[in-house]
């Protein structure tokens, strides 16, 4: 606290981001980012950008990047809006389309930026619980007075996949406000709601080069909808900050879209792995929910999630272990290479005693 702090400032919960320790070398499983390399083409692309037109500013309105994404997607650009990482799109629509006067309705066990964001803006979360299998209740998610609605498709960290006949009953049950779908994940195994965006202009989807792509550190997301809610986006934008994007990020990015192959051979790799992975956890006693994203949530009756976390973290293992109701006993493990995988589950197999 510091008396040079606005009221805004003091009043804010600020989220905590998953470790990116320097004290030595981990196996990170614990940011979910990828564990394969970006595509060959998409560095290439930035080493392009890389020259004196740095001097210059990007293009405010990203046209190439649009048109990239608009087309990759079967869009128009006018439907079609980028943004530095999905979680500024996911800031920028909270402020866009959400009022202060209605609460927001989100899982109570969700991405935990929505709660931070709903108190920057000033929106009072109205929380819906997870059923006991820790899937979204849909029945739930309707009512009166609310102003919005988000959900992240899987759900994180629960990894849970709702079906695009269930986003449509979401939507048909939300036609009044807008209806944010995170689709983080949506690559690695489920069914994007960009095809329901003709149907429903109310609908954003969201999406990241962050998890699929292997590039969380070139901060790239996409937003998709109608074009009022593109309109929306923008306005908020450029009262904000007209270069969200930089040259090498909009070059990169290009790159990223038009590398389908690579992008196809990594994902399955990853899915492939976390099939594997699933599969031997469960032998071991373990529950794990039917993950359709790059990460398992599990949970043992038998041992302390707490602990397994501080054991792993002690023989150079990063996994994300959330203190918080309802899934303090789980442990959220990051899809890593076969050889990573293959680590953590032998000394996963030593601290329960089965090896
Ligand atoms: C990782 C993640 C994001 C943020 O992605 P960036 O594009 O890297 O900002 C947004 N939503 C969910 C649910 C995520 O897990």
């Amino acid at each position: 606290m510091s008396k040079y702090w606005s009221p805004l400032t003091a009043s804010l919960e600020p989220y905590v981001p998953g470790e990116q320790p320097k004290d030595k070398r981990y196996i990170k499983l614990n940011t979910n980012e990828s564990p394969y390399p970006p595509s060959a083409k998409v560095l290439e692309a930035i080493n392009g950008a890389v020259n004196e037109d740095l001097r210059l500013y990007p293009d405010p309105n990203c046209e190439a990047l649009i048109e990239a994404a608009s087309a990759y997607y079967g869009l128009s650009p006018e439907q079609t809006f980028v943004g530095n990482g999905s979680d500024e799109i996911l800031a920028f629509a909270f402020a866009a389309f959400f009022d202060p006067k209605k609460p927001l309705m989100f899982a109570d066990i969700t991405y935990s930026f929505y709660k931070v964001y709903a108190k920057f803006y000033g929106l009072e979360p109205q929380l819906i619980s997870l059923d006991d299998e820790l899937g979204i209740p849909l029945d739930q998610f309707h009512g009166d007075g609310h102003g919005g609605v988000i959900i992240p498709n899987p759900n994180a960290p629960t990894a849970e996949l709702l079906s695009l006949e269930a986003i449509r009953t979401l939507l048909e049950q939300n036609r009044d406000v807008v209806v944010v779908i995170d689709e983080a994940y949506i690559d690695f195994g489920g069914e994007s709601a960009i095809a329901l965006i003709g149907d429903y202009d109310n609908l954003l989807v969201i999406q990241t080069l962050s998890k699929s792509r292997a590039l969380a550190g070139l901060r790239v997301g996409f937003a998709f909808g109608s074009p009022e809610l593109i309109d929306g986006l923008n306005r908020i934008k450029n009262s904000f900050n007209s270069y969200t994007l930089d040259r090498l990020a909009l070059r990169g990015a290009v790159a990223a879209l038009q590398d389908e192959e690579y992008f196809k051979q990594i994902t399955d790799k990853v899915i492939a792995t976390r099939e594997r992975v699933a599969e031997q956890l469960r032998g071991l006693g373990f529950r794990v929910t039917n993950s359709k994203a790059n990460f398992l949530f599990i949970s043992h009756d038998d041992f302390a999630a707490k602990d397994l976390f501080l054991a792993l973290r002690e023989r150079g293992v990063l996994v994300r272990y959330f203190a918080q109701p309802r899934i303090d006993n789980y442990l959220r493990v990051s899809i890593g290479t076969d050889d990573e995988m293959d680590t953590f589950l032998k000394l996963t197999k030593e601290m329960i005693g089965h090896s």
